[in-house]
């Protein structure tokens, strides 16, 4: 666990700025969404704390260190993404155990891990399953499974649930606030569903354009959204 510093963040695209000196402090262990619509910068910013895009100005910072430098596994972060890309030829557990498996952990402590996770997200009976025989919802817990088997400092979800239909989105969104009750691990969640980011954050950090609007607990944001842009995204009273 750690906690998650940004100071000035810049990102340009040749000549296009698109992230114009973001600033944030994330909490060790608090989860964190970051909301805004599509365009406004949350993957770009999210991608830069991960290591997976390069800063053009300003400090990214986890646990007590500038992380700039460093490459995305050397930042212990991992990311859960929309398309969770599982490996169809590998069982459940092989895909829950294979970054472990990459960077040579042993294989007694690779199958403990994977069902200590698997305990976690109620996995265990479909261990010896392939991603094909397996629900939506299903492939997306093997996908979070992959991640926390890592034991990572930070976890970073970009719009994880966004390819799940309705009543699914809503079983997983309460299955990712248990699992973060269950580890505590730092959490940044992007989404472009501020219902999502209602319900599950303990903070929310409105992005609009590259800028933060606002941020805040669910209920400041509500209460006294700090403008219009913000006071419409977030569905406060008019
Ligand atoms: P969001 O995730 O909020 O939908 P993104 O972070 O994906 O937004 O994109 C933010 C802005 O940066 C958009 O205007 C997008 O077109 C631009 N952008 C993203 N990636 C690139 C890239 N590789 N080259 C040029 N522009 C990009
Ligand atoms: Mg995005």
């Amino acid at each position: 666990m750690a906690p998650v510093e940004l100071r000035q963040v810049r990102k340009a695209y040749g000549a296009l700025e698109v992230i114009h000196g973001v600033s944030l402090s994330i909490e060790d262990g608090q989860f964190i969404a970051l909301v805004g619509p599509s365009g406004c910068g949350k993957s770009t910013l999210l991608r830069m704390i991960a290591g997976l895009e390069e800063i053009s100005a300003g400090d990214v910072i986890i646990g007590d260190g500038v992380v700039n430098d460093l490459t995305p596994r050397e930042r212990n972060i991992a990311m859960v993404f929309q398309s969770y890309a599982l490996y169809p030829h590998m069982t459940v557990a092989e895909n829950m155990g294979f970054n472990l498996r990459l960077a040579g952990t042993p294989k007694p402590a690779i199958a403990e891990r994977v069902n200590e996770a698997a305990r976690m997200l109620d996995l265990t009976a479909l261990l010896d399953r392939k991603p094909a025989q397996l629900s939506g919802g299903q492939r997306q817990r093997v996908a979070m499974g992959r991640a926390i088997v890592r034991n990572p400092a930070v976890f970073l979800f970009d719009e994880p649930l966004s390819n799940l239909d309705a009543k699914l989105r809503v079983q997983m969104r309460s299955e990712i606030k248990t699992l973060h009750q269950k580890v505590g691990t730092t959490s940044i969640y992007v989404t472009h569903d501020q219902i999502e980011a209602m319900t599950l954050a303990d903070r929310i950090v409105v992005l609009n354009q590259g800028r933060v609007e606002q941020e805040g607990t669910p209920m400041d944001l509500y209460r006294k959204p700090a403008n219009l842009f913000v006071a419409a995204f977030i569905g406060s009273p008019a």
